[in-house]
């Protein structure tokens, strides 16, 4: 089986999609982390982020990978861990312009269905329902107000000792979706098909039920 959860920056889907997985028994695919892999390989070579030739020679060669450990899944590129690289603010507010490089979408679709096989596979981002498992059994469009978005990410900051303002976090959220949802090539967009879950309300436990319930019934 197949479970598609898409929705915009913040709103608990990789969170939501580990749980689903871990729950089910599924593998899970966090498609987020590879456009944010792919902007770190840009950016350890010295390629500017709109180029869309040089970035794609290099990633054509290069294989993003997870692996589980008792820390939560890693992210490699290649054989270096890059969990922490992909996640500082640099990286965060580039890797919308590297995701809507045509030929980089094109090149890590093509690794994500790889990587889903025939899996039982949860997997999370932008296009899944729409563009790379469009047969999947269960699609979830997965939405948070923004306010609450940038709360989320300002308490998971204050965790890790980050001090970032909450009305700028709200900013950088309100133009990473403007980015991923006006971008050419696969903007954001529900599939048809999809199951619209608004979270503002709704506990982490609440979402994950609701999604497990769906791939029972
Ligand atoms: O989910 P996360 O915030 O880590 O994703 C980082 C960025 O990667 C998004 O803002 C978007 O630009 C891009 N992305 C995408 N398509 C996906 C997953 C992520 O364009 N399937």
């Amino acid at each position: 089986m197949q479970i598609a959860i898409d929705g915009p920056s913040s709103a608990g889907k990789s969170t939501v999609a580990k749980k689903v997985a871990q729950k089910l028994g599924f593998i899970y695919c966090d498609t987020g982390a590879m456009y944010r892999a792919a902007t770190v390989l840009a950016k350890e070579n010295g390629i500017d982020y709109g180029d869309e030739e040089q970035i794609l020679a290099k990633l054509s060669q290069s294989e993003i990978s997870f692996k589980p450990s008792e820390k939560g899944q890693l992210v490699f590129l290649n054989d270096e861990d890059v969990t922490l690289a992909i996640r500082t603010p640099e990286i965060t507010n580039n890797v919308s312009q590297v995701s809507a490089l045509p030929k980089i979408r094109e090149e890590l679709v093509r690794q994500q269905r790889k990587i889903a096989g025939d899996h039982d596979i949860v997997m999370d981002g932008r296009d899944i329902g729409t563009t790379v498992l469009p047969n999947a059994e269960v699609k979830v469009f997965l939405i948070a107000s923004a306010s609450e978005r940038a709360r989320r990410r300002y308490d998971e900051n204050i965790q890790k000792g980050i001090m970032t303002p909450l009305a700028k976090l709200q900013e950088e959220i309100e133009i990473r979706d403007y980015k991923d949802s006006h971008r050419e090539i696969s903007p954001l967009t529900k599939a048809t098909d999809a199951s619209e879950i608004d979270s503002t309300n709704l506990s982490i436990q609440q979402v994950v039920d609701k999604i497990v319930e769906l791939a029972n019934n």
